[in-house]
């Protein structure tokens, strides 16, 4: 899987990390190198272009932690910002099975690997997960398929719905959904027929079924050799059916790896597992942040920056804290901590996690504010001179003219800064005397 992409940017990357300076054109030149690989790899343009400049509006906007190189931390970057094109916002392998019997639906073209792959899963969740599953085939248009399946559940030792010559796939659903109550399984697998291409008839038996299965997952099944057009039959199929997850196949073929990293940024929906070959254990659960360290190939690298940036964190909250308990909350403190709760997901997250912090929080929703304006406070702090950020009392309204013009602001939104600024500084001040900082400790953790 992806070796020849892994192979590309690791050469990119290991260049990179050797140089002991980094200048712009460095990462300007390695980020090119990048996009061209990732467009190798049949990732889609759009897809390349949107991953190119997070990653370098990323590595413009962060300071150098120290004990690591310029490169490293490239590295570090790229890396995050795969995980992030891979999963979005999260999204593991496991399936929804509560509630048995919970209903499975397979969609996909034929030829996929459909009816592989719906016997794999089934494996997997009988040897891993003990469960009791039942799979039925709805392919009536191609009766060897319904064979195909039954073969497949013998030699995996799962159980098949008995074959009824005749039935449509919705009276099938409804036999699995009954057979599957009565029998006490905890899963029942339905694998509906596919097609050479994408067909109006297909989707209306497809649809028919999901409405009467109402499935707990529909998991949509694509070839991953075929690039750009896996992406397309999900945007498809997501379209008209819903899914709830993609199956990449044959990711154990040379294919380029595109599929994988176009999927979640153009349909939205994640990847749950990958298809390595034909045998019945050739199936992985497809993890975003393992997937991207094999893509890199610089685990070591990742993990290495990591550890600094907590170290420093940890550090730098320490710090913080000291200040805090003797009651000193400057410009510089607040530029800390709004970039501290960029990171931690925003105001929310940031300030719900502080005791006394929801009102402040509060007041910042109801003024109708969003992250983008951490952001613009971020560029008023540093519009402001060193001796206005350490003592903000020197703010009138002369200097508030200069430093809102710097950001390109207004000094409406500066005034509100400082109005948070008081806020914040008068929390601090009382959970200073509160002792020895131990609820602000809570919160920082
Ligand atoms: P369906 O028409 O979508 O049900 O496709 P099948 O399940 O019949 O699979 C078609 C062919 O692809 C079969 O020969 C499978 O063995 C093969 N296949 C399925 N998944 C994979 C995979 O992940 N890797 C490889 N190499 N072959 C696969």
């Amino acid at each position: 899987m992806f070796e020849s992409l892994s192979d590309r940017l690791g050469g990119v990357f290991d260049r990179l990390t050797k140089q002991g300076a980094l200048s712009e054109d460095d990462v300007k030149t390695a980020l090119r190198e990048v996009r061209i690989a990732l467009l190798e790899a049949d990732v889609s343009l759009p897809v390349a272009r949107d991953f190119i400049k997070a990653v370098q509006d990323k590595a413009s906007g962060q300071s150098v932690t120290k004990s690591v190189t310029p490169g490293q931390q490239v590295v570090k970057i790229v890396h995050d910002e795969l995980v992030h094109v891979l999963a979005g916002d999260g999204g593991d392998g496991t399936l929804k099975i509560d509630n048995p019997p919970a209903p499975i639906l397979m969609v996909g073209l034929q030829g996929s690997g459909k009816t592989t792959t719906t016997a794999k899963l089934a494996k997997r969740m009988k040897e891993r997960e003990g469960k009791k599953v039942l799979m039925a085939s709805l392919d009536v248009n191609r009766p060897a398929a319904m064979e195909q399946l039954q073969i497949l559940g013998a030699q995996i030792g799962v159980d098949t719905l008995p074959i009824v010559k005749g039935e449509d796939p919705v009276a099938i659903a409804k036999r699995a959904k009954t057979q599957a109550s009565l029998g006490g399984y905890d899963v029942y697998m339905l694998d509906t027929a596919g097609r050479l291409s994408i067909d109006e008839e297909l989707m209306q038996q497809v649809e028919a079924v999901r409405n009467v299965a109402n499935p707990r997952e529909t998991l949509l099944v694509v070839d991953g050799l075929t690039g750009q057009d896996a992406v397309s039959t999900a945007e498809n199929f997501d379209g008209r059916i819903g899914i709830s997850g993609v199956v990449l196949t044959r990711m154990d073929g040379d294919g380029r790896g595109g599929a994988a990293l176009s999927m979640r940024a153009v349909t939205g929906k994640p990847i749950r597992f990958v298809g390595l070959g034909e045998k019945m254990d050739a199936i992985e659960e497809f993890h975003a942040d393992r997937v991207a360290g094999r893509i890199l190939g610089m685990g070591d690298i990742v993990s290495l920056v990591e550890k600094a940036q907590e170290t420093i964190e940890a550090e730098q909250a320490e710090r913080m804290m000291k200040r805090f308990q003797k009651g000193r909350f400057n410009m510089n403190d607040m530029k800390m901590q709004l970039e501290q709760m960029m990171k931690m997901g925003g105001m929310e997250g940031m300030m719900g996690m502080m005791p006394g912090m929801k009102k402040a929080a509060k007041q910042v929703e109801e003024s109708g504010m969003d992250d983008s304006v951490f952001k613009r406070q971020i560029a008023m702090i540093q519009s402001m001179t060193k001796k206005e950020r350490a003592n903000p009392q020197l703010l009138q309204a002369s200097r508030k003219k200069r430093i809102a013009a710097g950001a390109g602001l207004e000094v409406r939104e500066l005034n509100q800064l400082i109005k948070m600024h008081r806020q914040m500084a008068d929390m601090m001040k009382k959970m200073g005397k509160m002792g020895k900082g131990g609820m602000l400790k809570q919160a920082m953790k």
